[in-house]
């Protein structure tokens, strides 16, 4: 129990000693709603026994809005893995979220529950949250984190300063890869609640793969991926974080820590 809630909580460390800050601290709060850690709303996802639709719901700053064409990958990648058989759908709201300086894990927190249109779980519908704020994480070297059972952010100005050399990867290619890699731990990429019966977590960098070719690779959310990956970066989960979230889905997999259970 202790070894996992430190795997969630665990702030990583890349090349620079810079941190990543990819997962926020416990997020626990009692009133008026749990908000659970990364991967409390797994299975909230995977199944449709409680949420039948689901609803990315995007806080954007002005001139924040992300890519198109990074939204409609995310869609393609949840339709791959959860069942919502009343769909996935995507709402935008252009906010001013009124946040000075750098951005905590506990400010993605407080700003985005703030701004949640409704609780993540209403009804049948089964919401999740992203933040695109102007400014930079407290680390600018942190390009995504993910706070909570619901919520991720996305930090667009250190995007804009990761692309590679002669642009490949492109900015819009680390957006890609980036809003997958964090709504990955939502779904709880990499064992954040639950054992794997695969060895693939990078031991170096808890909740994330160590293939270099699954989305859930470590470097994606950092501002060094550029420079890690040349050329195509992968925007996919790899075959072991799909079996992971397959098992999880038919209970194969123990799972815990889920808030809707
Ligand atoms: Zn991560």
């Amino acid at each position: 129990m202790a070894k996992r809630n430190l795997a969630v909580m665990l702030v990583v460390f890349v090349m620079s000693s810079s941190m990543v800050g990819c997962f926020g601290s416990d997020g626990l709060d009692i009133l008026p709603e749990k908000k659970g850690v990364p991967g409390g709303l797994t299975l909230a996802c995977l199944r449709s026994s409680m949420y039948t639709s689901m609803v990315i719901e995007i806080d954007h700053e002005p001139g924040y809005r992300p890519f198109s064409s990074s939204v409609d990958l995310l869609i393609e990648r949840l339709e791959s893995v959860c069942d919502k058989p009343s769909g996935i759908s995507v709402e935008y709201d252009e906010v001013d979220f009124g946040h000075e300086g750098t951005w905590s894990a506990q400010d993605v927190r407080d700003k985005g529950w703030e701004q949640k249109d409704t609780s993540p779980r209403d009804g049948t519908t089964l919401y999740w949250q992203i933040l695109f704020p102007a400014g930079t994480y407290d680390s600018d070297s942190v390009l995504g984190v993910a706070v909570d059972a619901s919520t991720v952010a996305l930090f667009s100005d250190s995007i804009d300063e990761a692309d590679g050399p002669f642009g490949r990867p492109s900015v819009e290619d680390v957006e890609n890869s980036v809003l997958v890699h964090e709504v990955g731990h939502l779904l709880g990429l990499v064992n954040l609640v639950y054992e794997s019966p695969v060895d693939h977590e990078d031991p170096d960098h808890p909740g994330h793969s160590s293939n270099d070719d699954s989305v859930m690779y470590w470097a994606i959310e950092s501002a060094d991926v550029g420079n890690f990956i040349f050329g195509s970066l992968p925007s996919d989960f790899d075959d072991d974080d799909r079996a992971d979230l397959a098992g999880l889905a038919d209970g194969s997999i123990p799972i815990r820590d889920q808030l809707w259970s």
